[in-house]
């Protein structure tokens, strides 16, 4: 079968400290690792092949940036976003909220693949939202809705980001928008690593791992 090749831009989005970075890292490595630095936002590169096609997808996983500014900057560069809230902390749970509120606001409507995933669902004890909560939400905003837990396991976030870019897919074919390219000096590239982290084979692997 011939494959196709495309581009995806994935921006991840939500409260400091809801998971944002361990659900990334979950996704491109399969591993969890507990701490990671949060002083900056990481662009990592990957290459996947499913449904017999290959995407060159890159994933922004941003960090304060409603504070840094780059928000709307960010919004503007991404075909597809992930909202992350931690279903341990109703407080972030809004901030996603006004976050999907904004996509609508600032995207044409349909324009961009949207996925509001629930972390740290392993924390069930500790839970402050309930799933139903997370369902309403998707389905006024009219975006994708997982719940998964980065420390427990792989699937959640790699079920999570392939329905995400399997919309982007189909988006891309029927808007073929001219591209907005993200200012340079608006991201730390740092393509594949994480700061703090100090395991050399994991950040030598990130940039060529393909699922
Ligand atoms: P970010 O600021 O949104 O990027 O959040 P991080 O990825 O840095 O995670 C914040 C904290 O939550 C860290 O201590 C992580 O180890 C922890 N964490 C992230 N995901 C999970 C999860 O699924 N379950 C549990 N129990 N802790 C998690
Ligand atoms: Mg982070």
């Amino acid at each position: 079968m011939k494959m196709t090749v495309n581009r995806i831009r994935v921006v991840v989005l939500g409260s400091p400290r809801s998971g944002k970075s361990a659900v990334v890292v979950r996704y491109l490595t399969k591993r969890y690792i507990g701490e990671y630095s949060s002083t900056g936002d990481f662009l990592y590169q990957h290459r996947v092949a499913f449904d017999g096609v290959v995407s060159e997808v890159e994933i922004l996983d941003t960090s304060n940036c409603a504070i840094r500014g780059c928000l709307a900057e960010h919004v503007r560069w991404g075909d597809a976003f992930a909202v992350v809230y931690s279903v341990c902390e109703r407080r972030s749970f809004l901030a996603a909220a006004e976050l999907l509120s904004l996509l609508e606001r600032t995207r044409l409507s349909g324009c961009a693949a949207v996925t509001l995933l629930g972390n740290k669902r392993d924390l069930e004890h500790a839970r402050e939202v309930h799933a139903e909560e997370g369902q309403e939400l998707s389905l006024r905003f009219g975006c994708q809705f997982y719940e998964v837990s980065a420390a427990e396991s792989c699937a959640g976030a790699a079920l999570a980001f392939h329905a995400l870019l399997r919309e982007a897919r189909a988006l891309a074919l029927l808007l073929p928008a001219p591209r907005r390219k993200l200012a340079a000096y608006s991201v730390s590239k740092v393509i594949g690593t994480i700061l703090g982290l100090s395991n050399k084979s994991v950040r030598k692997k990130r940039p060529s791992l393909s699922i």
